[in-house]
């Protein structure tokens, strides 16, 4: 049992959740890394506690309720409460609509968008449980809100990352739980370096003030502020950490 917080970060182990589990550490907070790449997440747990901070990792897959149900349990278990969920792991894949093969269009939406429910319900269900008001935030992204060429599956995702917020807030609310969602521009991670058109890149980067890509600690700080007391009144909001990305 502990008195501190424990946050549990999906897709811990590389990019915003990489560096949003170091940060939740490096503020004292017991971290959970889920990931299903064992071996960067056990270097982000390495580094954490290099660093002097608390850490496990436990392999999710967050596609499969069960694998995020169990995630949950581990963490109750090892820690004795779970205070922040944040549901950020994600995949994107750049096709035309009419010519992408139909199992790319399914493990986006099964791992943006079902991963996303999975947490909230998991989560939401063992806070309910324990009387904790706890907080679940969930990674969105402009894409929710902008189309684009090439990414049909990743702005369904988004889309739906953005409506479930709201709706599982207004539930969860009446038990003390805050849902809201991150919403990032371009943020310099694998995701983004394994494109391989760089003019999308480029454009994208153009959309950024200053011409940059946002970088993932910036996000990382986003996520730990909207996670503190403080931020009691940010409830079902979609918060932009995009550099004015949508803006303008
Ligand atoms: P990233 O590739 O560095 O990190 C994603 C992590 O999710 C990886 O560690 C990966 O192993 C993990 N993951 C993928 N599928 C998983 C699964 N089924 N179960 C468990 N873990 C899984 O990319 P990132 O940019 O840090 O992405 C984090 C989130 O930010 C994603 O939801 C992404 O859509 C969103 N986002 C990113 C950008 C950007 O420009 N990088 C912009 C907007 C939104």
């Amino acid at each position: 049992m502990t008195d501190k917080r424990v946050a549990v970060i999906t897709g811990g182990a590389s990019g915003i959740g990489k560096q949003t589990a170091i940060k939740f550490a490096s503020k004292g907070d017991q971290v959970v890394v889920a990931d299903f790449n064992q071996q960067l997440g056990e270097e982000t747990v390495a580094q954490i506690i290099k660093e002097g901070g608390e850490a496990i990792f436990v392999k999710t897959d967050v596609s499969k309720y069960e694998d995020v149900e169990a995630l949950v349990q581990k963490t109750v278990d090892t820690y004795g409460r779970i205070d922040v969920m944040f549901n950020n792991a994600g995949i994107g894949r750049v096709t035309p609509v009419l010519d992408q093969d139909l199992k790319d269009y399914h493990s986006v939406i099964n791992v943006n968008q079902h991963g996303v429910a999975h947490g909230i319900i998991a989560a939401g269900k063992k806070m309910r449980e324990l009387g904790i008001k706890g907080v679940i935030i969930n990674t969105a992204s402009v894409f929710g809100f902008l189309a684009s060429p090439g990414t049909f599956a990743y702005h369904a995702s988004k889309g739906a990352v953005i409506m479930m917020t709201k709706s599982a807030a207004l539930e969860l609310s009446v038990h003390g739980i805050r849902v809201l969602a991150v919403a990032p521009g371009a943020v310099d991670t694998p995701i983004i370096q394994g494109y391989k058109d760089q003019g999308m890149v480029d454009q994208m980067k153009s959309k950024v003030m200053g011409n940059k890509l946002t970088l993932p600690e910036q996000v990382a700080d986003t996520v730990y502020l909207l996670s503190l007391p403080e931020a009691s009144a940010i409830n079902g909001s979609v918060v932009m950490a995009d550099e004015g990305y949508a803006s303008f």
